[in-house]
C-alpha cells in the first residue's frame, strides 16, 4: 500500500465533511492505494484529461481509495470520483443531468482502463464514479452498469430513441447495430476491439459536442431537464414560472435567433 495526495501532479481532495460540504473543492487528503492499482488509474486520468477539451483539472475529489470495508475498496483497489474542478468550469457527478456529455465523455475513456465503473444510473451512485480492475475490459451483455452506459450513450450521445433500463434486448442490439455502422465500427460489441474502437470514438465525440453546445437553447433544454427531475411538490411551481418567462413575447423573440447548431453526423466524420 502506498499514500498519495496527488495523481499525475492534480491534487486530490477530500469534500465529505460539514465545512467542506459535497460539490465543493474540498481539503487535500492522503489516501492509501494499492501499487498495482495506482497506475491504472494514473493512465486512465492521464488519457482523459488528454482528450478533455477543459484539459488537466486542478483538483479532483475522491470520497475515497482504500476504504476499511469488504470488496475492492478493501483492499486499496477501486476510486470514487465524486468531482473534477477546472480554473472555470466544475463537474460535479451528481450534476447529470445537465453535464451530459462532458460525463459520459469521462466516463468513456475511464471505461477503456476499468472493468468496473459504475454511473449515476447505477443503484447508489448517484453522487460519484466508482472505478475498479476486478473485472477485466470487455463488454458483456448481462452486465447491468455496461449495459447502463451503452444505453446512456446511445440516447443522449448518438440521439438514439431507447430505453435507458440495463438490460439487453432487441432494441439495445438493434441499436447498436446502426451506430456501430455509422461509426464504421464491426460488430458484436463483445469483441474487445470492436468495444474498445466504440468507447474511443464515443469519448471523442461526447467531448466535441460538450464544446459545442453552449446554445442558449441547449442549456434551457437542460433547465427543463433539471425540472422535470425534481420532486412534484417543487416542479409544478417551477416549472409554470420558467413557462411563464418562455411564453413571453420578448423571449420567445429571442429564443428564436438561436439554433441547435450541431450536426451529429459532422462531428461523427470529424472523429473517424
Ligand atoms: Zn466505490
Amino acid at each position: 500500500m502506498k499514500t498519495i495526495n496527488q495523481i499525475n501532479g492534480i491534487p486530490l481532495h477530500y469534500a465529505r465533511l460539514t465545512n467542506h460540504p459535497y460539490g465543493t473543492r474540498g481539503e487535500q487528503r492522503n489516501f492509501s492505494i494499492d501499487e498495482s492499482f495506482l497506475p491504472v488509474l494514473e493512465n486512465a486520468l492521464q488519457e482523459v484529461f488528454t482528450h478533455c477539451p477543459l484539459g488537466v483539472p486542478e483538483v479532483i475529489t475522491t470520497a475515497g481509495i482504500f476504504v476499511d470495508k469488504p470488496g475492492q475498496h478493501g483492499h486499496g483497489k477501486a476510486f470514487d470520483l465524486d468531482a473534477i474542478f477546472w480554473r472555470n468550469e466544475t463537474l460535479v457527478t451528481a450534476n447529470f443531468i445537465h453535464q451530459k456529455e462532458l460525463y459520459l465523455g469521462i466516463e468513456s475513456f475511464l471505461r477503456k482502463h476499468f472493468g468496473i465503473v459504475l454511473n449515476y444510473y447505477y443503484p447508489n451512485h448517484k453522487d460519484h464514479w466508482h472505478v475498479d480492475t476486478s473485472v477485466p475490459v470487455d463488454y458483456n451483455e448481462t452486465s447491468k452498469s455496461e449495459t447502463l452506459y451503452l444505453q446512456l450513450v446511445l440516447k443522449y450521445i448518438y440521439n438514439e430513441e431507447i430505453l435507458v433500463d440495463g438490460v439487453w434486448g432487441r432494441q439495445t442490439s438493434g441499436v447498436v447495430t446502426e451506430v456501430f455502422g455509422k461509426l464504421g465500427i464491426d460488430t458484436p460489441i463483445t469483441t474487445k476491439t470492436n468495444y474498445l474502437k466504440f468507447l474511443d470514438l464515443t469519448g471523442r465525440i461526447a467531448f466535441k459536442l460538450f464544446e459545442e453546445n453552449t446554445s442558449p437553447k441547449h442549456l434551457l433544454n437542460n433547465l427543463t431537464e433539471v425540472i422535470e427531475d425534481l420532486p412534484q411538490q417543487n416542479r409544478i411551481a417551477v416549472r409554470e414560472a420558467l413557462n411563464s418567462f418562455l411564453d413571453h413575447g420578448e423571449t420567445a423573440q429571442w429564443l428564436g435567433n438561436f439554433d441547435e447548431t450541431h450536426n451529429l453526423d459532422t462531428i461523427i466524420n470529424s472523429v473517424i
